[in-house]
């Protein structure tokens, strides 16, 4: 089955970094046999990211709104986004953190997503994979993706150890089914090849800033 591997920019780059970034990945050599590369640019640059990828390359959002098509000013809808992108990040820590995302937020969000053909890619911590899952419409929770990433592991260097991710599967699969599963926490191209041999794949944050440290990853999957 091919890994999932997923470049979460975040908030970073501008339209010539992105532009620069495109252009540094167009060398990228992979098969898709082997691997499912998805890009998550800033919301602006995803019409400008589908049109310069490599064929082959998904594209996914960072967030949806959990409204459907409307008045809701400022709010990017699933509506938006259908046929642009193909997944979307729900429920990552940091909207946790910082946009005070709630557990039933989330499960607002992936049924948006789900309505319109885009697979949620639910990002979860250990401690709350149950409420997380007991919030989501057991109905949707196999069309999910789930992301096992800890806090303490995102941007600082300090992964978590394989055992913990193989630990983690287990318990997101006990509730959420027989569902891909990835990890994201500071994995890079030195350590990225013995979390492949546990889980799905992996989401990529500050290693996916550079075309040329992505590229290792990904050829890291294939064999
Ligand atoms: C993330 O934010 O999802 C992430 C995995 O970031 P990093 O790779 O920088 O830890």
């Amino acid at each position: 089955m091919a890994k999932i591997i997923i470049a979460n920019w975040k908030s970073n780059k501008d339209f010539e970094a992105v532009s620069a970034w495109m252009e540094d990945f167009s060398r990228a050599n992979f098969d898709p046999e082997q691997v499912e590369v998805i890009i998550a640019p800033a919301m602006p640059f995803l019409t400008m990211a589908r049109s310069l990828l490599p064929q082959g390359v998904a594209l996914s959002a960072q967030d949806l709104s959990p409204f459907p098509a409307g008045s809701y000013t400022g709010a990017v809808s699933a509506h938006n986004l259908s046929g642009l992108v193909d997944y979307v990040i729900l429920g990552h820590s940091e909207r946790r953190q910082y946009f005070n995302e709630t557990h039933q937020l989330v499960a607002q969000k992936v049924e948006q997503a789900l309505a319109l053909e885009i697979t949620p890619i639910v990002c979860v911590d250990r401690s709350y994979i149950s409420q997380q899952a007991d919030a989501i419409d057991s109905n949707l929770l196999s069309e999910c993706i789930v992301a096992y990433e800890t806090p303490s592991a995102i941007g600082s260097g300090k992964n978590v150890a394989v055992s913990e991710v193989v630990e983690a599967k287990e318990e997101i699969r006990a509730v959420f089914g027989d569902v891909k599963v990835i990890y994201g926490g500071s994995v890079n191209d030195q350590d990225v090849a013995e979390y492949f041999l546990v889980c799905d794949g992996v989401l990529v944050g500050t290693a996916s800033l550079e075309a040329e440290s992505f590229i290792k990853i990904i050829a890291r999957a294939q064999v």
